[in-house]
């Protein structure tokens, strides 16, 4: 098939609504997503009658409304399209009805207390302004997933409604700088980082299995030390996957664009094209889910844990972002006339005080059991927020707030509005890669998010910090007499009161640390540090204001992250107690045992055996300190368990599992490098990372 036949085959996008709705339809629909306006019933079904039979014609039977509830993965329940006529027979329908609004069963989603069993009811409501498409022969409908009351109980709602907050404050803002702009969008191109594995090595490894991520393992003897993985040639096998991938994204819409190796053996890299926000995130979903059943079909496992070896390099998923206006204006495009600079240093300036004010909420996004292990680990941000702008965009707004000139090659004055800036000369080779939230050259890429984790948390929240940061400028530049000076004032504050949050040097070193706690910024290495936060006063009435969350849905989210914590960290203490058990010390004592058989024969023939002795020494300490590892394990894990999945409970799983964790992991590691390796019970480091050829 051409490519141009491929792309977009299965998906009833902008293309196929244009040929196949009726003119007036079209029209409607494309007012109502402009302008944030509901789809009246009949334009619905017109609508839900065309994408019907674009469907049927491609074999489809059954349609779904495809949501993210907050367990993180996407859920989808299937119904047909059949419908009984009067003479017995049966005709494929899809009503408007059915396709603007569903009823799923939402009881076994979490709510958080906000939909109690009795109205154990929740419904989807179809978000237009992301296309229908096929998977597996099914009709998916992209849907906000909502309580009877209009609670917001996926992530999708958040993004929607912080979309809205933005645009309405960013309009705002350009109006006063004489814009004629009608829309404001946020493009995202998330960039997703994964592992290939061979599938007959993952299911060897219960930890791999139940968790995602190796609870056990030493390491092995060649790491990613030698760096000749990132950019180095694609294994054949990893060509056939990615092929295939690229074909199952591009009939679905997605521009897959880019693909490379990464610095880990095993480890890979994919981007699409950037695209606006809410379509970004249902994508990624989709490519996610995609990426796994692909490498199935080629014999591999996809690991998207943000960490799934100890000591090797994680995954993450860097969430490029930026703001264009509906004209195509990039407003992080530094630009060339002073107007353009004045506000293009306004809208920085915003960035820096949205940043510092919220670095909690930043964290928070990024939140989960599985990140933990990556931030601030191997070649990953620090659990610490900050920003980098490189010299010359830090050395103007210093120079701004200093009230001197700026200069570099030659002498520039800076006062706002006046003079052309000098050119911005960002160019890729001074980029910084160890900044958790980048200014690179014309958007912002955010570098925290774990590979696993849904895109809409994290651009929710930069939403609506940036929402609330427009609001607080435009309602002090409506009321300037002085527009320019006005500007300059407000430059100069944000400098003042946040600049600190402004990091140009490498996140990744000690001295870092250090000075980050002198310049007051927050770290928050655990979770469970994090999640308390999100209920403050300050993010309260932040999201409140900007209509992005009632306290209630917040309270309800913070309750599910917490339970989300403890349990995963639940199954891992288990999986971790069932391996060291029934496969890792048996697997000790065996080999003890025939040690100590040689040694026993060798003294019978009258040799010496003092090594093997010391051998099975060494062993029956280890076995001896595994066992007691365990227990202790046990014992946390117990304690942890009774105090519940909520804050105090997570406490315990921070301050008494997660060490108890490491200490039965370090034996076992050890014992791992002193038993033959034929009588170890599972595939070592070194046998998953470079399983695949
Ligand atoms: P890197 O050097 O980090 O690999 P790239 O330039 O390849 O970065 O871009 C990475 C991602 O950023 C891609 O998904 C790309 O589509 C996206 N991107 C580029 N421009 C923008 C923009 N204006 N808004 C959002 N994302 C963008
Ligand atoms: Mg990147």
């Amino acid at each position: 098939m051409m490519m141009s036949d491929l792309y977009g085959s299965m998906v009833f996008d902008d293309r196929a609504m244009a040929k196949r709705l009726p003119r007036e339809t079209y029209r409607e629909l494309r007012h109502c997503c402009e302008n944030d306006l509901p789809l009246s019933l009949d334009t619905a079904n017109v609508i839900a009658n065309a994408m019907k039979d674009w469907a049927v014609e491609k074999g489809v039977t059954h349609f779904t409304h495809w949501f993210q509830p907050l367990t993180g993965i996407t859920a989808e329940k299937h119904d047909s399209f059949i419908a009984p006529t009067n003479s017995g027979g049966v005709i494929m329908e899809l009503s408007g009805k059915e396709l603007i609004k569903g009823e799923p069963d939402a009881s076994s989603f979490p709510s958080g207390g906000l939909r109690s069993t009795f109205e154990a009811r929740g419904y989807t409501a179809w978000d237009p302004t992301s296309y229908a498409f096929i998977k597996d022969g099914i009709l998916c409908i992209p849907t906000a997933f909502c309580s009877y009351n209009g609670d917001a109980l996926d992530k999708k709602t958040p993004l929607l409604r912080s979309m809205e907050a933005l645009n309405r404050q960013g309009l705002r803002l350009l109006h006063l700088f004489g814009r004629k702009t009608e829309r404001l969008n946020m493009t995202v191109g998330p960039e997703q980082e994964y592992f290939l594995i061979e599938q007959s090595v993952f299911e060897k490894r219960k930890d791999l299995f139940y968790t995602g991520r190796t609870l056990f393992g030493a390491r092995p003897p060649k790491g990613q030390e030698l760096d000749d993985h990132y950019f180095g040639a694609i294994k054949p096998k990893v060509v056939k996957f990615m092929k295939e991938l690229d074909e199952e994204l591009w009939k679905v819409g997605i521009l897959a664009k880019t693909k490379h190796n990464e610095v880990a053996p095993g480890q890979h890299e994919f981007a699409p094209i950037y695209t606006t926000v809410n379509v970004a995130s249902d994508q990624n979903q989709l490519t996610m889910e995609i990426m796994k059943k692909v490498a199935a079909k080629h014999g591999m496992t996809c690991l998207l844990h943000e960490k799934p070896f100890d000591g090797v390099n994680g995954s993450g998923k860097h969430n490029n972002w930026s703001l264009c206006t509906n004209f195509g204006h990039n407003l992080f495009e530094p630009g060339k006339s002073p107007q353009d600079n004045a506000q293009f240093l306004l809208i920085v300036a915003a960035v820096i005080a949205a940043v510092d004010e919220h670095q909690d909420l930043l964290r928070i996004s990024v939140a989960s059991a599985g990140n933990d292990h990556r931030l601030g680990a191997n070649e990953a941000p620090p659990a610490i927020v900050s920003m980098y702008l490189g010299d010359e965009i830090t050395g103007i707004l210093q120079a701004i707030a200093d009230g001197r000139e700026y200069s570099r090659r030659a002498k520039c004055d800076v006062k706002i509005g006046v003079h052309v800036l000098p050119k911005f000369a960002m160019d890729s080779a001074d980029r910084n890669r160890t900044s958790p939230f980048a200014f690179t050259g014309n958007k912002f890429e955010f570098r925290m998010p774990g590979s696993s984790q849904s895109i809409a948390s994290v651009n929710f929240v930069l939403n609506t910090i940036m929402a609330e940061q427009f609001q607080k400028f435009a309602d002090e530049l409506e009321k300037a007499d002085d527009f320019n000076a006005c500007i300059t004032n407000i430059i100069k504050r944000v400098m003042h009161e946040h600049g600190k949050i402004i990091f140009n040097g490498n996140n990744y070193s000690e001295e870092w640390v250090e000075e980050a706690k002198r310049r007051g910024l927050l770290n928050l290495p655990s979770t469970i540090d994090a999640l308390p936060l999100l209920t403050s006063p300050k993010n309260i009435e932040l999201f409140t204001s900007q209509g992005v969350f009632t306290e209630a849905e917040l309270r309800s989210r913070q309750e599910i992250y917490i339970e989300n914590y403890c349990r995963m960290l639940h199954i891992e203490a288990m999986t971790m107690i069932d391996m060291a058990k029934m496969e890792i010390i048996p697997a000790a004592i065996n080999y003890k045992g025939d040690v100590a058989k040689a040694a026993k024969n060798a003294a019978a023939i009258h040799l010496p055996a003092d090594d093997e002795c010391e051998i099975v020494k060494d062993l029956a300490a280890l076995i001896h300190n595994a066992r007691q590892g365990v227990q202790t394990l046990e014992k946390a894990v117990e304690k942890a368990h009774k105090l519940g999945d909520n804050r105090l409970g997570g406490e315990c799983y921070r301050d008494e599992v997660i060490p108890a964790m490491a200490a039965l992991r370090k034996t076992c590691d050890e014992m791992e490098l002193n038993v033959a390796k034929s009588y170890w019970p599972m595939p070592t480091y070194g046998d998953v990372l470079f399983s695949v050829h």
